[in-house]
């Protein structure tokens, strides 16, 4: 089945039952209403001239309209290139102009962010053509222009097409949107997703429904969904894990999915989950902790919490115990996977005993396979060893929106794909990411894993978070750094952080050099890049 298929059945059992809260703007939608405006925007997809594998991006934070776009391509497969907010005209232009988009969706203003200011610089040509007639020197493939007015911003924009107009000229109930439908198959390409950058540039994955729905479906089943489930949403949907964890895991349960803003922050989380009674929360490692240690935690009542996954990075197990004691998500898993893989490939799931959920990534999902190779031979290595994890199944991507070659270097020819991350699986399947192997540090030759390490100075009372880098060093190849967040009114020196390790953990796994900072660099998902932070301390010790 596609995408649309699954989800019109979904509407046609769920009806009345609500389907989609955007908290920020005011709007319910039931899976009928839902289901209905879908078909409206296909419809409106295909009268404005785009068809069936042509490229149509959005650009935007979390809104209705988002889902609505997700859907309505998915029914009329047409290719949805999910583009970061944060992205700014260089990065736009760059990924519009990759995969070719005819359409952008994107929000008049966010915050500071003047989206159509950012179009209009790239495209002065916007305001001399008519609305889906644009033809802009520096994107040459994109005709159509679509505003959301998420704050009622008014003024109608020259060349440019307003969200509600455009959805208004489609029709609910328009054939054509039927007999594209009918021509559908699961194997065809739906979406492009680029990935985090938190290695460094961005590649565009090209997924298919069968990737995506499968995946939803099967990682709301580890967390036991039914139509009672209210997900709270605070990731963003244009990554996978909003998209997929998020909305394909409710839509495929008949669940209900939250979304508290558009931007993250942490007390509309709070608030919503109590107003809601959201009984699930998804969110990357330093989304909860903002969460528990905002200073009016106490005030909420989050006792209908129940679940709800842990995901993006690596995850503390001193946050998630935190997040079970505290948060009332006793049966709250981590998931771990990639872009690339539709995103999970493994997860534990309610049932995981607890000291497993807390410490491993659970489980290889259903019908994966996954094999741990060591990095250079390429053999399989034996359970508790460490090596790369590879992943092959219904979940591995098309391949690389227009690069073969990587494509080629990423899937190898079984069929498997080479995550980068390193991991070890112990004799019952559960499996630990240790981390990727761009990270690992090999300091006088010995492989140093800086996860371990910051796991171990988590467990420090007055850090709130850390990063542990390889810094170049001519006498040992590299050195272990580590960046620390203090807790919010805390000191801490860095004599009380070597004091801390001195005789806990071996003297070569001491950090060499400790810095304090207020933040560290982040990609918009959340994700720390520790590359930058690998940058700057060359720079400083230069
Ligand atoms: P890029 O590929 O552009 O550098 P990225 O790899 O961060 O960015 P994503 O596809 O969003 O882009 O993230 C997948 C990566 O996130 C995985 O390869 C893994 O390194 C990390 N990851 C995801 N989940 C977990 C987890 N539960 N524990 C540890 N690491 C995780
Ligand atoms: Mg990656």
């Amino acid at each position: 089945a596609t995408i649309g298929d699954f989800f019109a059945d979904m509407a046609r059992r769920q009806g009345e039952r609500e389907a989609l809260v955007s908290r920020h703007q005011g709007l319910r939608y039931t899976y009928a209403g839902l289901h209905r405006a879908v078909r409206q925007l296909a419809s409106a997809l295909l009268q404005s001239g785009l068809e069936k594998g042509d490229r149509v991006g959005i650009w935007s934070h979390n809104n209705a309209e988002w889902v609505l776009m997700q859907l309505a391509t998915a029914q009329v497969g047409i290719i949805l290139v999910n583009i970061n907010p944060a992205y700014r005209t260089a990065e736009v232009e760059y990924a519009l102009n990759k995969v070719g988009c005819k359409a952008l969706v994107t929000m008049a203003q966010f915050k500071t962010s003047d989206y159509l200011g950012m179009l209009r610089e790239l495209a002065p040509e916007l305001g001399r053509c008519m609305p889906g007639m644009l033809a802009a020197k520096r994107l040459p493939s994109l005709r159509t222009v679509v505003w959301i007015d998420v704050a009622g911003q008014g003024a109608n924009q020259p060349g440019m097409l307003r969200f509600s107009d455009w959805l208004a000229k489609g029709q609910a109930d328009d054939p054509q949107v039927d007999a594209v439908a009918a021509t559908l198959s699961n194997t065809d390409p739906i979406n492009i997703q680029f990935t985090s950058g938190t290695t460094g540039f961005p590649k565009g994955a090209t997924l298919t429904h069968r990737n995506i729905l499968n995946n939803g479906f099967f990682i709301g089943e580890c967390m036991k969904l039914t139509a009672a489930d209210r997900l709270c949403i605070p990731v963003p949907l244009y990554h996978c894990f909003g998209m997929v964890l998020g909305n394909l895991a409710c839509f495929t349960h008949g669940s209900t999915v939250v979304y508290p803003n558009d931007g993250f922050d942490p007390l509309t989380v709070l608030e919503t989950v109590q107003a809601e009674k959201c009984t699930g929360l998804h969110g990357v490692p330093t989304m909860f902790i903002a969460e528990l240690d905002h200073p009016r935690f106490k005030e909420f009542d989050l006792s209908s919490l129940r679940t709800g996954i842990m995901a993006g990075s690596p995850c503390p197990i001193e946050v998630m115990k935190r997040v079970q004691a505290d948060m009332h998500m006793t049966e709250v898993t981590i998931a771990y996977g990639m872009t690339e893989t539709s995103p999970v490939s493994c997860q534990s799931s309610t049932d995981t005993p607890l000291d497993k959920r807390v410490s491993t990534v659970g489980l290889v999902q259903p019908h994966l396979e996954v094999k741990i190779i060591h990095p250079e031979t390429g053999a399989i290595v034996a359970p508790g060893e460490t090596g790369e994890l590879c992943t092959k199944g219904y979940s591995v991507m098309h391949g690389y929106w227009g690069d073969a070659e990587k494509t080629r270097e990423a899937i190898d020819d079984e069929g498997f794909m080479h995550t980068g991350d390193l991991a070890v699986m112990d004799a019952q399947g559960y499996v630990n990411i240790v981390g990727r192997i761009k990270d690992m540090v090999i300091r006088g030759g010995e492989n140093l894993y800086p996860r371990e390490i910051e796991e171990f100075l988590y467990r420090h009372p007055q850090v709130q978070d850390v990063q542990v880098v390889g810094v170049p060093d001519s006498r040992y190849g590299e050195e272990l750094c580590a960046w620390i967040i203090a807790k919010p009114g805390q000191s801490v020196t860095e004599d009380d952080i070597r004091t801390f390790c001195q005789g806990q953990i071996a003297h070569y796994k001491v950090p060499r050099y400790i810095r304090f900072v207020d933040a560290f660099p982040m990609t918009v998902t959340g994700k720390i890049q520790k590359f930058k932070i690998r940058e700057t301390m060359m720079e400083q010790l230069q």
